[in-house]
C-alpha cells in the first residue's frame, strides 16, 4: 500500500535510516483503480487470498474505498490486512462494513517500555491492545498477532505475551527475525529460534503440535495441552519453507516480487500506464510466476544477490 510508516521498528525501519529516507513520490504509487485492476488479473489466474500491507496500510487515505473495490472482485475469498493497529480502533467497524475479513496485528511486547523501545515511537502499548479488542468486537476476530523477537531486546516478552493471549481466541505467532533488506544490520546471532520459543513456552504451559490448516501455511501450529488456545511459530530462518511458498507480492509502486529477499521485481505500472491490455498484463504475471526459482531462505548465506535486497517496509512482510 505504501512504503511509509507511523512506527520505526528497529528491525524494520531503523530511525537513523528512515527519518531521512527518499520515499516514493505519490505519482509513483499505484492508485486504487490500478491495484484493483491488477488484483482482478491475479484472481483470474487463481489467486484467492489478498492481503493489504506496507509500510503501514492504514496510512493510505480512505483505504476503505480500496477494501470495497477488492471485496467486490469475484474470487477473492479472503481479504486481510497486516497493520501496526495505531489507527485501527476508529477504522475497524468501517473496514468490516466495506468487506475486510481479517487483520493480523503486529505486537512485540506487553511491557510498555520494551514496546516503545522496539517500535522506537512514543505510542503506548495500550493503544495496540485496545485496538485488538476493538477489531475483534467489530468482527475481525480471531486475530493473528505477529511478534518478531530480536535477541537482547524482547525475548523476555515471550511468556508475558503468551500469558496475555492464552485463553483468548487470538493466535499469537512468533516470527524469526529475518535478514530482509539491509538497513536493519541483521546478524544471525540476533535470531531467537522457533525451537527456543517452543521450549520457553512449553516449560511454563505444555504445548503440542497440531496439523496445518492448509498447504503452504507458514506458521507451524501448536496448542496448549490444557486446551487454552493456540500459538504459531514461523521458523523462516531456522527451518525455511521456500518449497511451499505460494506468495506473490506487489509493491506500492507496482512491481511484482516472487520472494521477500529479491533484489528486483517485474514492473507492471509502466506497461499499465502505457496502455497494456488485461491480456498483456496477464502475460507478464504468468511469465513472472513461471520463471520463479527463488529459494533464498533455503540457500541463506550461500547466495550472492546482485542488487541490494528490497526492504521489508517496501515489500510488506
Ligand atoms: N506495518 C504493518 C505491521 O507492522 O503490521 C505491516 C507491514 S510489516 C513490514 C509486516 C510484518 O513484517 C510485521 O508483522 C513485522 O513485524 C514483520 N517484520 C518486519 N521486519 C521484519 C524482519 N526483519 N523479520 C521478520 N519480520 C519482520
Ligand atoms: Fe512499520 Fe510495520 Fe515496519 Fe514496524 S514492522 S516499522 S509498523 S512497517
Amino acid at each position: 500500500m505504501t512504503d511509509r510508516c507511523s512506527f520505526r521498528c528497529v528491525y524494520c525501519m531503523p530511525r537513523e535510516v528512515y527519518d531521512n529516507h527518499q520515499y516514493l513520490d505519490r505519482s509513483d504509487v499505484l492508485t486504487y483503480d490500478e491495484i484493483a485492476r491488477l488484483a482482478g488479473i491475479a484472481v483470474g489466474l487463481g489467486v484467492t487470498k489478498v492481503r493489504l500491507t506496507g509500510g503501514e496500510p492504514l496510512l493510505r487515505r480512505e483505504i476503505g474505498t480500496l477494501v470495497s473495490m477488492l471485496a467486490e472482485i469475484e474470487g477473492v475469498n479472503d481479504l486481510a490486512m497486516t497493520t501496526n493497529a495505531l489507527q485501527l480502533s476508529k477504522m475497524a467497524g468501517d473496514l468490516v462494513a466495506k468487506g475486510l475479513n481479517r487483520v493480523t496485528i503486529s505486537l512485540d511486547a506487553i511491557d510498555d517500555a520494551v514496546f516503545k523501545k522496539l517500535i522506537d515511537t512514543d505510542v503506548d502499548v495500550s493503544v495496540v491492545l485496545t485496538a485488538i479488542d476493538d477489531a475483534a468486537d467489530a468482527g475481525l476476530g480471531p486475530i493473528k498477532i505477529n511478534t518478531v523477537l530480536r535477541k537482547g531486546w524482547n525475548e523476555d516478552q515471550i511468556l508475558p505475551l503468551a500469558e496475555y493471549f492464552r485463553s483468548t481466541p487470538h493466535v499469537l505467532r512468533f516470527i524469526e527475525y529475518m535478514d530482509v533488506g539491509t538497513t536493519n544490520q541483521w546478524v544471525v546471532d540476533d535470531v531467537v529460534t522457533a525451537a527456543q520459543v517452543a521450549e520457553t513456552i512449553h516449560a511454563e504451559w505444555p504445548i503440542e503440535p497440531i496439523e496445518a490448516q492448509y498447504a503452504g501455511e507458514v506458521a507451524k501450529r501448536w496448542r496448549y495441552a490444557d486446551g487454552e488456545g493456540e500459538i504459531g511459530l514461523i521458523a523462516s530462518v531456522s527451518q525455511p519453507f521456500c518449497g511451499g511458498c505460494t506468495r506473490l507480492r506487489l509493491s506500492a509502486e507496482g512491481s511484482l516480487y516472487t520472494c521477500l529477499f529479491a533484489g528486483s521485481g517485474t514492473d507492471l505500472r509502466g506497461p499499465m500506464r502505457q496502455g497494456a491490455t488485461d491480456d498483456d498484463l496477464t502475460e507478464i504475471f504468468t511469465a513472472t510466476w513461471v520463471a520463479r526459482d527463488d529459494r533464498y531462505s533455503e540457500l541463506r548465506g550461500g547466495v550472492a544477490i546482485s542488487d541490494p535486497k528490497v526492504e521489508m517496509s517496501y515489500i510488506g512482510g
